[in-house]
């Protein structure tokens, strides 16, 4: 008799997207004459930079030539993407990372949930509330939780993150062993001070605990003294893995390339208190369950640290960041509070007189034909809060704001 990993009853149904996608599905039906504008989806529009392209289709080319075929390639990935990385992304920003610590894979949402199977089930987790809903998801399918309960996994901690702690989460009292951290965040928008990232890895290192590092919205930060790696943070090689994505750095959404950092210095423990370094699980599990990002996306994610590449990308980040700056500014006039948007894709607003997150969400459906996500649906702490993302083109950015604006 065959028998599922139970795991997976615990999951609660992927709610959030699918429920939005009937509320707008139904508002267009019935309003088919309403020109519906929709900032929900955390998802990239802008095509592919020139460099990029040249690169990728350079990467083909070389596959329809004997002489330049490739075949399997390394697991890591290729070392001419591995060493660009190290060097562009940390070595001439003074952090010393180098290509043998880092794993190309096809996404970060792989990696964070894949890096669990190197971590015990007997580990507790710490996450933030709200939260990107795979760091839960992966921790239950793993085992490494009990049912759910209002809005919560037990045995997860949650730390959660309002405007009282100014989107920052307090140390937790009970002491996790694995903390997922993101920043820039999503859904909120917010970053982290070098001062209070340092106060993590501190807590960290005191309780023998290992930080996961999200820093997929690494690229948007403008702001000087905000950290773009944990590892500016002394002693954090210590204790912390990295991921970072081509996805909304470069557009690679539906490309698919991202990488992993796992320092050679990273030590975690067995059973009997002994320490074992982290890296060569990381490397044993990807060489058996990975074969590879594909050669001719590694071609063109390498072609982003190129000059022109970066100058090309920056432009992308920038008009991005236009948006989320127009948003912003619109918001905060309109009589909102508006947080995030200065260094991230997203904008988290504080709904007015404490209206729910879909009551909000239905009011700005209907009475400014805008769609966003409802921040209750990243977590409980997310009620009464709501996210705009800013990967919408510049026109309909500037109209919807102007029918929020209008809203009575
Ligand atoms: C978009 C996103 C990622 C990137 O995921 P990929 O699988 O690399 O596309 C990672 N973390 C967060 C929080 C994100 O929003």
């Amino acid at each position: 008799m065959a028998k599922i990993n139970e795991n997976y009853l615990k999951l609660q149904a992927g709610y959030l997207f699918p429920e939005i996608g009937r509320r707008v599905s139904e508002f267009i039906a019935a309003n088919p004459d309403k020109k519906v504008i929709k900032m929900g989806i955390g998802d990239v529009t802008q095509p592919l930079v020139p460099s990029v392209v040249k690169a990728f289709h350079e990467g083909v080319d070389e596959m329809a030539k004997a002489e330049t075929f490739k075949g399997y390639g390394p697991e890591q990935g290729y070392a001419f993407l591995r060493e660009a990385i190290a060097k562009n992304a940390y070595q001439e920003n003074g952090i010393d990372i180098s290509a043998d610590d880092i794993f190309i894979s096809d996404g970060s949402k792989c990696d964070t949930g894949n890096i669990q199977e190197i971590f015990g089930n007997d580990n507790k987790i710490a996450i933030c509330d709200p939260v990107y809903p795979v760091y839960a998801d992966t921790t239950v399918m793993a085992g490494k939780t009990g049912g759910y309960d209002s809005g919560h996994y037990e045995g997860i901690i949650y730390m959660p993150c309002t405007i009282e702690n100014n989107f920052i989460p307090r140390l937790p009292e009970e002491t996790p062993d694995l903390i997922f951290l993101c920043y820039p965040n999503n859904p909120m928008g917010t970053v982290a001070t070098k001062e209070e990232l340092k106060k993590w890895v501190d807590y960290a290192a005191k309780n023998k605990s290992i930080i996961l590092y999200d820093a997929a919205y690494e690229a948007f930060i403008t702001e000087e003294g905000i950290p773009h790696s944990i590892y500016e943070i002394d002693g954090a090689k210590e204790v912390a893995i990295e991921f970072r994505s081509f996805s909304k750095t470069a557009g690679f959404t539906g490309t698919r390339c991202a990488f992993t950092v796992v320092p050679s210095e990273l030590k975690a423990f067995d059973s009997e208190g002994k320490t074992h370094p982290v890296k060569p699980l990381w490397n044993r599990r990807q060489s058996t369950k990975f074969n590879g990002v594909s050669y001719p996306v590694q071609k063109a994610a390498a072609a982003v640290y190129t000059e022109q590449g970066k100058k090309e990308v920056a432009e992308i980040i920038a008009y991005y960041l236009e948006n989320a700056r127009i948003m912003k500014e619109s918001l905060t006039e309109a009589g909102y509070e508006v947080f995030g948007g200065v260094n991230a894709p997203y904008i988290w607003v504080k709904t007015k007189n404490g209206m729910s997150s879909w009551d909000f969400f239905d009011k700005v459906l209907n009475e400014a034909n805008v769609v966003g996500t409802p921040g209750s649906g990243f977590g409980p702490a997310g009620e009464g809060y709501f996210r705009f993302s800013a990967f919408a083109d510049r026109e309909n950015t500037i109209e919807a704001m102007e029918r929020i604006k209008n809203l009575k």
